[in-house]
C-alpha cells in the first residue's frame, strides 16, 4: 500500500473560520486607516532594521497567516507611500476610495482572467470599456481597451498608429516595409512613456521630434507644422502628432484644434495623451479647450489618476475599431473561439491589446461609477482645480512666495523667494523645504524645473483634499522657508 491517496495538498486555509477573522479583521484595519488618515502624518523615513526584514532569503517553510498580517502591521502598512492622505501632491497620484477597495477585494477573489470566455466579467469590461468612451465622447462603435496605465495605454495606441500607417503592412513585414523613417511629432513637455514607446515600437529616439512650448508650455504650433513640412522635403514620412491634454509638468493642454487641424492637413495619425488630463473635459472650464479630444484617432487615460479609482488602471481609446483589431488579433489553437460554452461570448480582449491574462480590474471602475455617477466626478475634478486655483491665488498674494507656471488644472508651480538670493540659493532653499515638509510628515508636494529654475509643484488628484489643505500648506512653506533662512543668516 502506498501513502499516495491519502495526500491532497491544497493552499486553501486548514482553518477557514480562523481566516475569516483575520479577513475581517484586515478590513477593520483598513477602514480605521482612512478615517483618521488626515491626522496621521503622510509619510515616514523606513528605519533600517524595517528594510532588513524586508530583505530576507525565500521562506522554505510556511508561517502562520496571523504571524505574518502582524508582519504586515509592523513593517510595512505603516511606511504608505502617502497618497491616500489630503496632503498628498506629488506626481500625479490618485488617492483611491473605499468602494474601489472592496471592489478590488471582490475582482480578486472571483479571479477570473477577463482575456477570453462567456462570463461575466467579460460584459463588465465591455461595459466599462463603452461608459469611457461616453466619458470621453468617442462615437460608440469606437473600440478601446483597459490596461494598467498611461504609458500601456499610450503603447497600445501608438503600435495601432504605426501599423494603420497608409498600406505598408508595418505589422506583417516590420518597419522596413516603410519607404523611409517614420517620424512622430510631441512636445519638449510630452511625458517620457511617448519616447519610451516610440523606441519600442522600432520608431527609435530620433523618429520622435520634440517641438518646442510657448511661455505656457504648450506645443508651439508654428514649429510643429515647420518641421513637418521639413521632414517632408527630407523625404521623410510624417506619420504621427502626439497632444498631451495635461503636461505631467504643469498640466499644460496643447492647442488641441490646431493639432487636429494639422495632422487632418497632413493625413496623420492624432493621438492624445490625456493620462493625466482627458477626465479635466468633465470640468465646464476645460470643457471647450479640450474639445477636440473627442475627434482624436487615439486617446490614452488613466483611471487611477483622475477617477480616483485603485491602481493600477488605465483606457486607450480607438476611433477605429477595425484598425485597433487589425493590429492586435491573432487565434492560435489554444484559444479557439466557439459560439457557445465557456469559450462562447464576446471578442476575445486579446485582439485589442498586447497582454492576454488580465486580471478583473474592470470591477473598481463599474462599482466606482455607479456609486458616484458622472456628474459626482465631474465636481470633484473641478473641485481639485479650484484648489490648484485657490492655492495660486495665495501665492500671488504672499511677496515671498512666487507663481512659477500658470496654473492649468490642477497642478501648481510655486516657490519661496528671498530677496538677494540668487538662483542656486534659491533652489536650495526650496529644495529644503520641500525635504522638510516631508520628513516631518505635514505635505507631499514635489519638485521639478521650469526653464531651468527649481520649483514645487502640487498636483492635486486628491478626492480627500479640502481648501483649508492649501491653506495650511502655504502657512508650513512659509515657516520653513522663514526657519531655514534664520538659521543661515
Ligand atoms: C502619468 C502620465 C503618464 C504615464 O501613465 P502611467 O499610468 O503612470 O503609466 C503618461 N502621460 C502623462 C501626461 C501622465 O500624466
Amino acid at each position: 500500500m502506498t501513502e499516495k491517496k491519502n495526500i491532497n495538498l491544497t493552499l486553501d486555509p486548514e482553518n477557514w473560520e480562523s481566516m475569516r477573522q483575520l479577513g475581517h479583521q484586515m478590513i477593520d484595519d483598513l477602514f480605521d486607516y482612512w478615517k483618521g488618515i488626515r491626522e496621521e502624518k503622510i509619510w515616514k523615513p523606513i528605519p533600517s532594521e524595517v528594510k532588513e526584514f524586508l530583505d530576507q532569503p525565500i521562506p522554505e517553510l510556511g508561517q502562520d497567516p496571523e504571524t505574518i498580517y502582524q508582519e504586515f502591521k509592523n513593517n510595512i502598512f505603516p511606511y504608505n507611500k502617502g497618497n491616500v492622505h489630503p496632503r498628498f501632491f506629488a506626481w500625479i497620484q490618485g488617492t483611491g476610495t473605499p468602494l474601489g477597495v472592496l471592489a478590488d477585494l471582490l475582482a480578486s477573489g472571483m479571479n477570473p482572467n477577463v482575456a477570453i470566455g462567456e462570463h461575466a466579467a467579460m460584459y463588465v469590461d465591455r461595459q466599462v470599456v463603452n461608459w469611457c468612451k461616453q466619458l470621453m465622447n468617442f462615437p460608440s462603435d469606437a473600440s478601446g481597451i483597459l490596461v494598467s496605465g498611461g504609458s500601456m495605454a499610450n503603447i497600445t495606441a501608438l503600435t495601432v498608429a504605426r501599423n494603420s500607417f497608409r498600406d505598408e503592412k508595418i505589422r506583417t513585414i516590420g518597419l522596413k516595409s516603410a519607404s523611409a523613417q517614420l517620424v512622430l511629432y510631441c512636445s519638449v513637455e510630452t511625458h517620457s512613456c511617448i519616447q519610451k514607446a516610440a523606441e519600442i515600437i522600432g520608431l527609435g529616439t530620433e523618429a520622435v521630434r520634440k517641438i518646442g512650448v510657448n511661455e505656457s508650455y504648450e506645443m508651439k504650433v508654428e514649429e510643429l507644422e515647420a518641421q513637418i513640412q521639413q521632414d517632408m522635403q527630407k523625404g521623410l514620412l510624417p506619420f504621427c502628432i502626439v497632444g498631451t491634454s495635461g503636461t505631467v509638468n504643469t498640466g499644460a493642454i496643447d492647442p488641441m484644434d490646431d493639432l487636429l487641424a494639422i495632422s487632418k492637413k497632413y493625413g496623420l495619425w492624432f493621438h492624445v495623451d490625456g493620462a493625466y488630463g482627458a477626465l479635466a473635459k468633465l470640468d465646464p472650464k476645460y470643457a471647450g479647450p479640450l474639445k477636440a479630444i473627442e475627434e482624436a484617432d487615439s486617446l490614452a487615460f488613466d483611471l487611477h489618476k483622475w477617477l480616483y479609482v485603485p491602481y493600477e488602471v488605465g483606457c486607450t481609446l480607438i476611433r477605429d475599431a477595425k484598425k485597433h483589431r487589425d493590429s492586435f488579433a491573432l487565434t492560435p489553437n489554444y484559444l479557439i473561439q466557439e459560439s457557445r460554452g465557456l469559450s462562447g461570448g464576446l471578442d476575445s480582449i486579446n485582439n485589442y491589446g498586447f497582454e492576454l491574462s488580465r486580471g478583473f480590474k474592470a470591477l473598481k471602475i463599474w462599482m466606482s461609477l455607479k456609486e458616484h455617477g458622472r456628474e459626482k466626478y465631474a465636481q470633484m475634478i473641478a473641485q481639485n482645480n479650484r484648489q490648484a486655483e485657490y492655492l495660486a491665488e495665495l501665492v500671488n498674494g504672499n511677496p515671498k512666495l512666487e507663481l512659477m507656471a500658470p496654473v492649468s488644472m490642477s497642478i501648481t508651480c510655486f516657490r519661496m523667494i528671498q530677496p538677494g538670493y540668487v538662483e542656486s540659493q534659491l533652489r536650495e532653499l526650496n529644495r529644503e523645504i520641500l525635504l522638510r515638509l516631508q520628513e516631518e510628515g505635514i505635505a507631499s508636494p514635489s519638485s521639478t524645473i521650469l526653464n531651468g529654475k527649481y520649483t514645487l509643484r502640487v498636483a492635486n488628484v486628491n478626492q480627500r483634499t479640502r481648501m483649508e489643505d492649501m491653506d495650511l500648506l502655504v502657512k508650513e512653506v512659509l515657516r520653513i522657508g522663514t526657519e531655514i533662512f534664520e538659521s543661515n543668516n
